[in-house]
């Protein structure tokens, strides 16, 4: 007997595939909440790993918010926001992000996505359907997030739209495509802090751009919300940006240690995404107990201990610049918590990964197709819960671990 099945057996040859070019991927199960030390099978490791960068993930005041929010308001949403699902919660919830977001961006109104992935496809798919199909330019900087890049091509393929990709390090690369672009509608699409980078976009020379082209600049601050400026409201606070084109994106389960995201822009543009935006229409409701949560969040975020969470990274991100030197790897300039190294092929950064596991550590090695062939790397992350002992812990354990690496493969 033939075997049939064809899809399994392509399944199964695929997945052997991966393996042999060291790219497949594995999960991990915690036992543990997430936090700087995290328990794996049994084993207690250091992790520098999450995006949890204030550390409110495993906040107690944050675990009661959660539970008096289940109390208030059960645990399901029971419907999509416009059939029957938006709670009080979600409304004060997103009335609050608006405020985040009030100087920068005029007449602003947020609204609350369960999945960041979910608000950015709703974001960039809705607002292309402004203009008709083949009447819209979607410009998107190259090593945007798998999210914004789906919504790019989603959006695309619904409106027979032309795609342009451009290096956010030469936001001047912009110029001249959009001198001669003739559509009536132009998007820009970047993240704010790039996620396996840790840089910042360019974000004044793209609104600078932006508003010389009559366009719209649509901002992904997934790792910048909570994290820069001086209340932790984000890119747009800590550049000090101002205007009605900006499509602000931030998600909450990063630095606000919870769950979800949203949309904050000029109201008639999230009133339009109300109508128009589909995974925003077609999909339940979050449960209003993570609103309520966040609502608490945010207070922290914005109060004394959230300014001293922010305090306390930087002087980490510091340390790290001063102190942590390689003989061969490469450290990526970052002035935020994601601070990425270089290793080039998936056999050393899996090396690497794999004997800081040995020495106790959880750091992930990230490969293709999440970065560019060729620059497979370690993402390090810091968290307002790490101590100065801890890094410099783990800047020693990466000296010697760069030897063993370069030893082991020459
Ligand atoms: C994590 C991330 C997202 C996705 O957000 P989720 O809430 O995790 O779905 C989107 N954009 C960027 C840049 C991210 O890093």
């Amino acid at each position: 007997m033939t075997n049939r099945f064809n899809a399994l057996t392509m399944a199964q040859e695929q997945i052997a595939d991966l393996d042999l070019q060291l790219l497949k991927r594995t999960l991990r199960v915690t036992e543990t909440p997430c936090d700087t030390q995290t328990q794996v099978a049994g084993r207690k490791l250091k992790a520098f790993c999450s995006n949890d960068y204030l550390g409110l993930a495993n906040h107690p005041d944050l675990a009661s918010a959660l539970a008096e929010g289940a109390k208030l308001y059960g645990v399901g949403s029971g419907a999509s926001h416009l059939i029957s699902g938006h709670s009080i919660a979600h409304e004060l919830l997103e009335k609050r992000l608006a405020s985040f977001q009030a100087t920068h961006i005029p007449q602003a109104r947020a609204l609350f996505f369960s999945t960041g992935y979910m608000a950015n496809l709703a974001a960039i798919t809705g607002f292309a359907k402004l203009a008709g199909r083949g009447e819209v330019s979607l410009y998107s900087a190259k090593l945007n997030h798998a999210s914004l890049i789906d919504g790019v091509r989603l959006a695309s393929a619904q409106t027979n739209t032309a795609v342009t990709l451009f290096d956010h390090a030469c936001p001047s690369e912009l110029v001249e495509p959009l001198k001669a672009d003739k559509k009536p509608l132009k998007i820009i699409v970047t993240d704010g802090v790039f996620s396996m980078d840790g840089d910042l976009a360019p974000v004044k020379e793209l609104l600078k751009i932006t508003e010389q082209h009559d366009a719209l600049l649509l901002v992904d601050d997934a790792h910048g919300f909570g994290v820069l400026g001086e209340n932790g409201h984000g890119i747009l606070e800590q550049e000090k940006l101002f205007s009605d084109r900006i499509i602000y994106i931030g998600t909450l389960g990063k630095a606000a240690g919870v769950s979800g995201a949203f949309i904050c822009a000029q109201d008639s543009f999230i009133e339009w995404l109300v109508q128009k935006g589909r995974p925003y229409i077609y999909s339940t409701a979050t449960p209003p107990a993570i609103a309520h949560t966040l609502l608490k969040s945010l207070d922290l975020i914005e109060s004394e201990a959230g300014s001293k969470r922010r305090k306390h990274l930087n002087q980490l991100i510091r340390i790290w610049q001063e102190e942590m030197h390689f003989a061969n790897w490469v450290k990526v300039p970052s002035c935020t918590p994601i601070q990425p190294i270089i290793l080039g092929n998936n056999a050393s950064a899996l090396m690497a990964a794999k004997l800081l596991d040995e020495a106790g550590y959880w750091i992930p090695a990230i490969r293709p197709p999440t970065v560019p062939l060729g620059s497979s790397r370690l993402r390090i992350t810091f968290s307002a819960n790490h101590s100065t002992e801890d890094l410099r812990e783990l800047i020693s354990t990466l000296k010697e671990i760069e030897q063993k690496v370069i030893s082991k493969s020459s």
